[in-house]
């Protein structure tokens, strides 16, 4: 199971985030977030929200969960490189960053959300 090790010191993923006057930083380090993003394949992630679909050029793609319900922009998804894009919102990222636009997190946040999911199937 993965533990997060706040004072880790190889680059992390650090946000100051302040609650009721309180404030912690919340950190991930490069390797946590490597394991969090293989643990959560991104063509799993994205179609727990719309239906992808095989391309001629070998992605993935379905309607961009971020348009409008009438748009016809895809949200194409490269499942070996972890990644998503939309040229539609001129936005992509990896799985970390589609959690964080879909729920509007920050990308901590969407990372601990996703760590939270995978101890839930453990
Ligand atoms: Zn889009």
């Amino acid at each position: 199971m993965l533990r997060r090790r706040p004072h880790d010191r190889t680059r992390p993923a650090q946000e100051r985030l302040t609650h009721e006057g309180i404030t912690v930083i919340n950190t991930f380090s490069d390797r946590e977030i490597f394991l969090i993003q293989r643990a959560s394949p991104i063509d799993g992630i994205v179609s727990d929200y719309v239906p992808l679909h095989r391309t001629d050029d070998g992605h993935l793609a379905g309607p961009c969960p971020f348009q409008p319900k009438d748009s016809t922009h895809e949200i194409k998804v490269l499942p070996q490189r972890g990644l998503w894009i939309c040229f539609g919102c001129v936005d992509g990222g990896d799985v970390i960053g589609f959690i964080r636009k879909r729920h509007n997190l920050t990308y901590v946040q969407a990372a601990e959300r996703l760590l939270r999911e995978l101890d839930d199937v453990r």
